[in-house]
Parts: C-alpha cells; structure tokens; sequence
C-alpha cells in the first residue's frame, strides 16, 4: 500500500505516521529526515539543502523531487511505503504522479487528518517545553507534577515564542491555501479519505486502519 498522509500542522500527523508504518511495516518517509540525512552526511546535496534550511526557506523541488525519486527506489519500498511532508503542493502532486508512473503503481490511499481550528490552537497554545533537557508537556493534557517545572530536571518550563494564537492561525492559513489544490487532484482521483481528527490518537487511527483493512 502506498500512501500519502496530510494533515495540519500540530494536528497529530507524526504520530499517526509512525502507528501506521509500525502496524503495516511499511517505511516511513518524510522529506524532512531526508533532508537531516543528507546534511548529515555532508555531500554536496546535502551542503545545497542545508544553505536553504538554515535561512528557513523551503528546498527547491527540484532537490526534493529528485530526493524523493530516488528514496522510492529503495528496496523496503517495493511492499508500499507511507510519505510524510510530500507532497507539499500540486506541482509536487503532478511530479509525484509521474515518478509512480515511471514504476507502473500509483499512490492507493490519501488520508487528510482534519482538525478543527479550535483544537489546534488549545493544543498548541497549552505546549510548555523544558529547556534544558526537551521535555515537552501540555498545561491540560500532560502536566508536569509541580506546576511550571520540568519532571526529568526541574527546569522551569517555558511557552515557544512562535506557539502564540496569531502565529497558528497564520500557519493554519497557508497551509490551508496551499493543501487545498492537492486535495482536490486526489479528490478527482477518488483515493481522498477525511479523517476525523478531534478524537485521540487511538481512535484516529483505528480510523485508518479500517479503511485500509476495509480496503485489502
Ligand atoms: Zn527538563
């Protein structure tokens, strides 16, 4: 099974990622840990990615295609695989159709996860994060044992600068505008399923898990 997961920023998507890689034994690829490879590795490519990750700006789909391409070739992929990150609007929808039509398979299943604004905000309004050690924690959902201070070391936690309701509701908006037209072209292929986001991550995912069960 080969299959694209999108969803909004903190709603959920790496977890789910992860379960359904796990339970499937599919690989997980995002173009995100592609790219940490790669810097890591120190190429030559991996020197270009990292003069546009350290600015913050996007890697050119040119690099990400071809990236992309060539991870698919990978041997662990010939079960299916589950791409994460990509692709992140409709030109790489397009340049993603014709790298499986190079391998005669397409792409089955497209899950959106789609949480209400609202949840979002509250989940990331709430994140406190240690530091020092990384701990990450929620004021509701997961909070430390002493109010404001880190479990592991004691740090008292802090709120992210860029977790602040204006900033979300901007990223929210972008991403919205340039997921939509990626929707709609797997809309009109008929492999767009919407998934309910607002439960917890069991219930997301046996969401999932019954359309692809369903579907085998
Ligand atoms: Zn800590």
């Amino acid at each position: 099974m080969r299959i694209i997961l999108l969803g909004t920023p903190g709603g959920g998507k790496g977890t789910q990622a992860k379960l359904i890689c796990e339970h499937y034994g599919i690989p997980h690829i995002s173009t995100g840990d592609i790219f940490r490879r790669k810097i890591k590795e120190g190429t030559t490519e991996g020197k270009e990615i990292s003069t546009y990750t350290e600015k913050g700006q996007l890697v050119p789909d040119r690099l990400t295609i071809g990236l992309v391409d060539e991870r698919l070739k990978n041997d662990d992929c010939q079960k299916g695989f589950l791409l994460d990150g990509f692709p992140r609007d409709k030109k790489q929808a397009e340049a993603l159709d014709q790298i499986m039509k190079a391998k005669n398979e397409q792409i089955n299943f497209v899950f959106l996860i789609d949480v209400p604004k609202e949840i979002i905000v509250e989940r990331i309004m709430g994140r406190r994060v240690c530091p020092k050690c990384g701990e990450s924690y929620h004021i509701k959902y997961n909070p430390p044992k002493v109010t404001g201070e880190c479990d592991v070391c004691g740090t008292p936690l802090i709120h992210r600068a860029d977790d602040q309701e204006e900033i979300i509701l901007d990223r929210l908006t972008i991403y919205n505008q340039t997921t939509e037209p990626i929707l709609e072209f797997y809309r009109n292929k008929g492999i767009l399923h919407k998934i309910k986001g607002d439960g917890g991550i069991q219930d997301i995912f046996s969401q999932i898990v019954t359309i692809l069960d369903g579907a085998k």
